[in-house]
């Protein structure tokens, strides 16, 4: 027992030893899906051992629904593919197998090492490269959380735990795996994935793993933009986005990612607008409805573009203009941190510059803009602005009614021109000219 205790924290642990039989953690072949079992029962016919490992073991002893799931052999991925009927080499850098099977797409990986002798580093310890290959316990030193690194052999029904995992799992905590100042500073986005995962999960975050994170939080700035970008979408995706950015704030690692939302959300209309959004997306995800990572985002940065748009008309440029004007000056400071896709920040300006079209309410433009493609979406940012209390519900009130109404009511909702008029009379005023003429 002590042996074994200390063979543990020695990291020495050998994997017969580690092999934890069903009855100790109730998870069952049946639990896991048809494309990982076949993938792992055709790699063990071909003689080489596979684990169904990661999120989804992990997911399973929580009772939640894995996503999707990952298979960890140590057959090379040149050995994996001809295995299968349908399967594809994937990625440059660390080459996986991805094995179709029905609809489902199993991601076959092979154990890897990350030699923290070998790996190139940058000058704050970030790890740039670590590709080679090596034993499964290797394998799972690298893995991030303890709970992350839990092997499910379909065959056997054995799990196999190299760092207390399953333990940890009981206690609902989660843990680095080894020194976690060292494996931040390899992967500044581990710090992300703790607040995630631990929000997701419902796991507290084990003090020590806590402990030098609002130190090292600068180092997310180093991150590169498209890789942040991913992980921040996860997290705003994940069902638990509320929950997640107050830890974020609480942590200190808020900062680099939306720059400036921490400014955002101390004004208090912006915090209610980014608060509400954050919670409509919550309920979306949890009950299964589509969500739109654009919509999300042009949230986020509302208050953000309003800022900028009122600062461009106190510098008298005219309304419209100034609106595109700042759309750029926001898209711009947040692109440089986080590589928000060009597909995604198009659909953001859409949804951005039809806000100023829901206060025309006379003549033909209710009629273009509800034909617009984007309608929907504008008229949901819309209510949300006015939820925060930011627009008048009444606007919102007379567009919900107007979207509903038959094309009799619609004429009647119609408010009176006014504007143009207006402008008219202003051009009469205007001495006549001799090269224009004049209207009767
Ligand atoms: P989810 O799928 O719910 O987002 P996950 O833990 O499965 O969570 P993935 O990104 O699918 O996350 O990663 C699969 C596994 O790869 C993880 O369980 C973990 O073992 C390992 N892993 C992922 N990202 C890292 C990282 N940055 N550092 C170390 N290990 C990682
Ligand atoms: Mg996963």
């Amino acid at each position: 027992m002590i042996k074994r205790f200390i063979r543990r924290v020695l990291g020495l642990g050998s994997a017969a030893t580690l092999r934890v039989p069903r009855e100790k953690h109730r998870l069952a072949r049946a639990a896991i899906s048809q494309g990982a079992l076949k993938t792992c029962d055709g790699l063990r016919g071909a003689g080489f051992a596979a684990y169904v490992v990661g999120g989804a073991v992990r997911d399973l002893l929580l009772g939640i629904e894995p996503k999707d799931f990952d298979v960890a052999t140590d057959a090379r991925p040149e050995q994996v593919k001809p295995l299968f009927r349908r399967a594809l080499l994937i990625g440059r850098r660390f080459r996986l197998v991805h094995v179709m099977v029905g609809q489902e797409t199993v991601e076959v990986s092979t154990f890897r090492a990350a030699d923290p002798e070998t790996a190139e580093k940058n000058e704050h310890g970030r790890v740039l490269r670590d590709n080679v290959f090596g034993s499964q316990e290797e394998d799972a030193r690298r893995r991030d959380f303890t709970v992350n690194a839990l092997y499910f052999d379909p065959a056997t029904e054995e799990i196999v735990d190299y760092h207390g995992g399953l333990a940890d799992l009981r206690k609902r905590v989660l843990r680095m795996i080894g020194d976690p100042e060292t494996r931040f500073r390899e992967d500044p986005i581990r710090m992300l994935r703790a607040v995630r995962l631990g929000a997701k999960l419902g796991l507290t975050l084990d003090p020590a793993t806590r402990a030098p994170i609002r130190e090292l939080a600068p180092l997310l700035e180093m991150v590169p933009p498209a890789r942040l970008f991913d992980e921040m979408l996860k997290l705003l995706l994940s069902g638990h986005a509320s929950a997640c950015l107050r830890q974020l704030r609480e942590d200190g690692l808020h900062h680099g990612l939306l720059p400036l939302l921490d400014v955002i959300l101390e004004q208090p209309l912006g915090e209610r607008f980014v608060t509400l959004a954050l919670a409509q997306t919550d309920e979306r995800v949890r009950t299964d409805r589509p969500v739109s990572p654009a919509f999300l985002f042009a949230a986020l940065l509302w208050h953000e573009v309003l800022a900028a748009w009122k600062a461009r008309q106190g510098r008298s440029e005219r309304p419209l203009p100034a609106l595109e004007s700042a759309m750029d000056d926001v898209l711009n400071a947040q692109c440089e941190k986080l590589a928000i896709t060009r597909k995604l920040t198009a659909t953001m300006r859409e949804v951005w510059s039809m806000q100023p079209r829901f206060e025309q309410r006379a003549g033909q433009r209710p009629y273009r803009l509800i034909e617009s493609p984007r309608f929907r979406m504008g008229y949901d940012f819309l209510a949300l602005r006015a939820a925060s209390g930011e627009v008048s519900a009444d606007v919102e009130a007379w567009w919900r009614a107007f979207q509903q109404a038959d094309a009799e009511t619609r004429k009647a909702m119609l408010m009176p021109e006014t504007a143009p008029k207006t402008r008219r009379r202003r051009r009469r005023k205007k001495p006549p000219s001799a090269d224009t003429p004049q209207t009767p």
